[in-house]
């Protein structure tokens, strides 16, 4: 199954009946027996997506197949799914059944992609290195000592080792960049509003989008094709043309690139990345693209913005969590107040705990003007500025992570060193615009660094045939 790194071989083997789908998934299902103890699957829906390659192996020989058959994908444990459980790695969903289909996952099996599974996470997708799970870890494939990334670990490393050809995952302040960096593979986080948030279960509704994981450019970009555009069940997904972006990979002209001073010269930034990254800029000017240091001044203000502004949204979301409509109901309550205050605080993570708190506090009478009202007046500085230099640029290039995965534990007990994990990944969430992480080489450890390369807003198919270029020269 190794030989089958990506869809474009796997679509090949099939077009030449070398294969079919009812033998792919059947390695897939080996591949996750295999590697079990990863951690990567909280469910595997062995039976029906059997049943799922045999029906797609008939339509194939009628010639009526969709686009994606022959492709399996993982799903985070944050998207809905008709008919199975989905408990974004919480307590509190302990037994939640998806009454519908997110909008991603029901485009994706139109055309006839197989769902194998569903895929570990933080809690409610607050975290930055799957630690955070009532499923438990998942561990790096490429180290097992090390954490995969997070919030959506599980996806990744789906990816990083071979359980399925691609994934969806979800990034609201870099959750699928991060992990896609700490595994070496690709992780594409759209425009805000590109891909419909219907199914999906909230962290921070004005960041959150739905993320792509896989081994190259284009899988990704085929898959995106597929699951973006309008929705009439999201009123916030936009209207704006969508294109065949996995045709549209060809790269040609020279680019006009900035990177940001403040990120390379991070005293967080471990000197490998910043190695990598600087030989990537070399490399763009020996091409004859015009590549310019920045000043980014905002660079200290980002992170504080989006802990200020998540957590706000979230305690908001999450207060729908009550023991009445979802999942787990404390059973040691003896009136209705002790009933809601058992079921959140027994169903809560210590993480997502700490957020509602912080997030009610922002919003509190007293302080909401000087936390959450001063924070979105910050947020619409950062987007202009960003959106202003995008306009100068066509493209912003910089680490995805301050560093490579690091080792489980080293970050749980100090939540503010959890949240600099952060540091390059919330620029492109607190202004909206698409960003993609591609593999960089590798730390003396041999652990995968990643380059982030952001783009303006609904420029998917200029970020994604940009990458695909850069990916022949970092390779
Ligand atoms: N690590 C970030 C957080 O904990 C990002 C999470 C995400 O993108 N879902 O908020």
């Amino acid at each position: 199954m190794e030989r089958f790194i990506s869809f474009e071989e796997i679509k090949k083997s099939l077009d030449k009946k070398e294969t079919d789908c009812q033998t792919i998934v059947g390695h897939y299902l080996q591949n996750i027996q295999t590697k079990a103890h990863l951690n990567a699957f909280v469910e595997v829906y062995e039976q029906s997506s059997l049943e799922k390659a045999k029906q797609i192996d008939e339509k194939i020989a009628l010639g009526k197949a969709g686009k994606l058959a022959g492709m399996v994908i993982g799903i985070k444990d944050v998207l809905c799914y008709e008919g199975h459980e989905s408990n974004a790695s919480s307590a509190i969903l302990k037994g939640f059944e998806a009454q519908f289909t997110s909008t991603a996952v029901q485009r994706l099996i139109q055309e006839d992609a197989i769902i194998i599974g569903r895929l570990n996470c933080d809690e409610f997708g607050m975290g930055s290195s799957n630690e955070n799970s009532v499923h438990g870890k998942v561990l790096n494939a490429q180290d097992e000592s090390r954490v995969p990334g997070g919030s959506s670990g599980g996806s990744a490393v789906a990816v990083q080792a071979n359980l399925c050809t691609a994934s969806l995952g979800t990034d609201t302040g870099g959750s699928v960049r991060q992990p896609a960096a700490f595994t070496g593979v690709i992780g594409m986080k759209p425009t805000y509003s590109r891909i419909s948030r219907w199914g999906l279960i909230a962290y921070a509704s004005s960041f959150d989008t739905i993320g792509i994981f896989s081994k190259s450019v284009k899988d990704n970009a085929l898959i995106m094709e597929v699951i973006a555009g309008h929705d009439e069940f999201d009123n916030t997904s936009s209207r704006k043309p969508i294109f065949p972006y996995s045709q549209l990979l060809h790269f040609e002209k020279k680019a006009k690139v900035a990177y940001l001073k403040e990120t390379i010269e991070s005293p967080a930034l471990q000197p490998e990345i910043k190695e990598q990254t600087l030989k990537v800029l070399d490399q763009l000017r020996e091409e004859g693209h015009e590549v310019e240091e920045v000043s980014f001044p905002l660079l200290d203000y980002i992170l504080p913005t989006y802990y200020i502004l998540t957590t706000a949204e979230a305690s908001s979301n999450l207060s729908r969590f009550d023991g009445v409509k979802y999942g787990y109901r404390s059973p040691n309550a003896h009136n209705l107040e002790s009933m809601y205050k058992l079921t959140r605080t027994e169903g809560f993570g210590e993480e997502v705990k700490r957020r509602i708190m912080l997030g009610t506090f922002v919003l509190s009478a007293s302080y909401y003007d000087a936390y959450f009202t001063k924070a979105q007046k910050v947020r619409r500085l950062i987007k202009e500025y960003t959106e202003n230099l995008l306009q100068d640029f066509d493209y912003i290039l910089l680490p995805t992570t301050p560093s490579t995965a690091f080792k489980f534990g080293e970050h749980s007990d100090d939540p503010v060193a959890m949240y600099l994990e952060d540091l390059f990944t919330v620029q492109a969430s607190v202004s909206g615009v698409p960003a993609i992480s591609i593999p960089n080489g590798r730390d003396k450890n041999g652990m995968p660094i990643g380059l982030q390369v952001i783009a303006n807003s609904f420029k998917e198919a200029e970020l994604y045939a940009f990458s695909n270029y850069l990916t022949q020269l970092t390779d």
